[in-house]
Formats: C-alpha cells, structure tokens, sequence
C-alpha cells in the first residue's frame, strides 16, 4: 500500500491520506444539479473521482465514493416555470439523464447517489441542530447562517469576510442580520411547486445544507477526501464546512480536493457562459476511451483546453495503445519493466499526477516493443485497469463483412486517385460505427466509441 498524498485547499499543501479506520478512504464529490443535460465539463470532477477511488483500490485502500445529486435548487425552479413543466419532473427527468450519460463513461456508478428530495429529514435536523447552537436563526420562515458565529469561516478559500458573496442577491437581504450570512432554508414561496414541512414552516433546504447533510448520512465526517470543481470553493464548500463543523464541532473533510475547469479559448466551461458541449455529444463524436485519456493528460488541479487538437491526439495514444496491445501476450511481463509499472502508480500516489503515470505508461510500452520476443501484458493492463481503459487491451470483434468490403472498396478508390469517392466511403463507414486509419500497415477498421 503506497503512502498516497494530496493537494489539500484548506492547508494548501500536500497532505497524506490517512484513513479514519484502517482501510476505509470516504469520498465525497459534489454531483450535479439536474436542472438540464451535463456538459463535458462536468464530466471531469466525475472522471477524476472516479478513477481515484479505482487507484486507492488498486492500492489496497477500501474507498466508498459518494456523488451526490442536486434534486432541489433555485436552478431546476427557474428552468422548469418558463418551459410550464413540474420542476419535480424535470429533476428525475434530468437525473435519469445524467444516469444515462455517464454510464457511457464506462467508469461504473458511485457506491452512493444521494439525492437532496430523500434526505430532507437529515438536513431539517441539522438546520435544527444548528438554530439550537446559536449558528444559525429564523426569519418570517427562512432560516439563516450566523457567519460570525464561526470564527474559523473562511479558512478553506482564503477569502477576507468582507471580500465575500454568498451570491444570493437581492434575495432574503432583509431579512439577513449580516449581508455575510446564508440561507439553510428559503419558506415556501407561491411559485415554487415543491415544499416540504419543518418546525419553522414549510419550505425548502439551500443548496450548501443539503451536501453537508449527505456527505454526513453517508460517510460521517470527518471523512478523508471532499471533492469537487475549484469554482465550488467559495461559497459552497466554504458554507458546507461552516456548517459541519458549527453544528458538529468535527471538520467535514481531512482533504479538500479541487479540480481545475475545462476551458473553452480563455474562459471556463459553464452553462452560464454559454460555451458548453453536451457530454452525450461529445461521447458520439469521440468515445469513451479518447474522453477519458484526454482528460488523464491534464492534471486534475489544472485548467484544461478542450479543443480538437487535444481530442485527436489523445485519439492518436489510445490507438497507439491497442496497437501496443496487439503486439503483447496474455500472461506476467518481465521484472525488467517493473520500474516503469512502479513508476506509473508512484505518480499517482503523488497528488494524483495522471500526466506524469502516462509517461511512465509510455516509457513501459517502448522498452516492451523493444524486446525480441512478445511480451506478457500484464503490467499494461494493471496500469490501464486503474483508468478504466484496460477494455484497449480487448481484441475488438472484427468488421462485419459488409464493412470490410467498403473499406476494400475505398482502398482501391484511394489508389486510383478517386479521393471524392474515398470520402464518400470513409464517412459511410463512420455512419456504421468503424473508423478507417491509414497506416504504414495498410488501412485498419477501428470501432468508433463505447
Ligand atoms: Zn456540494
């Protein structure tokens, strides 16, 4: 079991995971608010989360990853009105979806799902909990956090107090005692069509609440890692251990563990941009196993460029991969390229560096293509295993016969110089699912996605 270290944003250093009760790793990652289909840019705290709990089990660590589903937010209320839709509705709508589209990753489903609507119970007894302790207050139904109450608010983002905003507008304003406070609870309000009881009135939970109570039924604080996208540190992650820690006397979280956003040209990824791609899309277009490696050649602290540059030539490593895996036998490899297998896995153990382990990755398939004889293939699949790729070292079912003869067809079309009817080939090959690659080899059929 190597020693694992990560970039904690609270201490701001790399910290050593050290699990509660032996083995037990508690993940929790901030999930979606299903207020429509997710972009590919929320598919990466999905992915890098994910594979974490893959390489903590592959280390022998035993991680439980919760990713939560946000089915109550002002979000989903003001995407429903204008489309005449019960917001209800359009939440499990969304949810489902969301299901559908990362399933397509390949990667399996979090060991927890919890959705906000089934554990209104626990986040009314913390609120609770909270207004009893002095933290937090009543208003005409609303109820809010006492910022100043806690005085270690603020230690995660490094903000000044008085350089924050809850975001929260013009609404609750008066009903705040400090501009700083937050709602744990908005009453019920004529154009909403959910509510659900509390001892203060009917209502419904804010956004930050509803994690802390979560993160707590499911993984008890506090737990090793919180995680989530770094434009969640303030204010969500800041309120939500805010109030853990006030209700609880014990922090949320030992690491808090941020990823960097997808960038589209200079700016991030957002709905509220308006520069996303769907993640459905961008899985038709590319598949699952070009997604996933272009996003392990970014660091997960690090801002990352999606742009078709990146895509094909992360397209370009997993082809060379199958290609590498051709060349291999099922069976042990050869003690000599363990250092690069060990490398690989040290440098995940650091900080979760997925570039730096392709490069190990690289360094083990170049020295293995050396050898005179085939070699066995174990390693590569250990270390693919880990990603979830290790379904590149799977001999694909061969073309159907129909799509071989097309190919046969655009070769020779290639060959008389008939590049018009080439095209015409190639792209009725891809509307049948195979990619057509030329190679020093002669031309090769690849099956296009998951
Ligand atoms: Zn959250």
């Amino acid at each position: 079991m190597r020693t694992v270290r990560l970039h904690d944003t609270r201490s701001g250093e790399l910290k050593e995971l050290r699990p509660r009760d032996g083995r037990k790793v508690g993940i929790y990652a901030c999930g979606p608010t299903v207020y429509g289909r997710i972009h590919v840019g929320n598919a990466r705290p999905f992915v890098v989360f994910s594979q974490l709990a893959r390489f903590l089990a592959h280390e022998g660590y035993e991680p439980v990853l919760v990713a939560n589903i946000t089915d109550i937010n002002d979000k989903i209320y003001d995407a429903a009105r204008p489309a005449g839709r019960r917001s209800d509705e359009l939440a499990a709508e969304m949810t489902e979806a969301y299901i559908a589209d990362t399933d397509r990753l390949g990667l399996g489903r979090p060991d927890h799902e919890p959705k906000a609507t089934a554990m209104v119970d626990e986040i009314v007894a913390l609120i609770g909990d909270l207004i009893e302790g002095g933290h937090a207050y009543v208003a005409e139904g609303d109820v809010y956090f006492r910022v100043r109450s806690l005085p270690e608010y603020g230690a995660l983002s490094h903000r000044d107090v008085d350089q924050m905003d809850q975001g929260e507008g013009v609404e609750g304003a008066a009903l705040k005692e400090d501009p700083l406070d937050f709602a744990l609870w908005k009453a019920r309000k004529e154009m909403e069509d959910t509510w659900w009881p509390a001892p203060w009135g009917d209502g419904r939970p804010g956004w930050h609440i509803e994690c802390s109570a979560m993160a707590e039924a499911t993984l008890g604080a506090p737990l090793e890692i919180h995680g989530g996208g770094n434009d969640l540190i303030f204010p969500h992650h800041e309120n939500e251990a805010a109030q853990t820690l006030a209700a609880r006397g014990r922090p949320l979280a030992q690491i808090w563990m941020h990823n960097g956003m997808l960038q589209m040209g200079e700016e991030k990824m957002a709905k509220s941009v308006g520069n996303i791609r769907g993640l459905a899309e961008v899985l038709d277009d590319v598949g699952r196993d070009t997604l996933l490696w272009f996003f392990c050649e970014g660091h997960y602290r690090q801002p990352l460029a999606f742009t078709d540059e990146r895509l094909e030539q992360a397209r370009g490593r997993v082809q060379r991969i199958r290609d590498a895996g051709r060349r291999l036998e099922p069976g042990a490899s050869p003690e000599e390229l363990a250092p690069h297998r060990d490398a690989y896995f040290d440098a995940l153990a650091d900080d979760f560096n997925t570039p730096r382990a392709l490069a190990a990755m690289a360094d083990w398939i170049r020295e293995a293509n050396r050898a005179d004889a085939p070699v066995g293939d174990a390693h590569l699949r250990e270390m693919l295993g880990v990603l979830g790729l290790e379904n590149l070292l799977e001999a694909g079912e061969g073309a159907p016969a129909e799509v071989v003869e097309l190919a046969e067809r655009r070769a020779s079309a290639r060959a008389s110089r008939d590049f018009a009817e080439a095209d015409r080939l190639r792209a009725e090959l891809r509307a049948r699912g195979w990619e057509v690659r030329d190679g020093a080899m002669g031309q090769e059929l690849v099956p296009i996605g998951p």
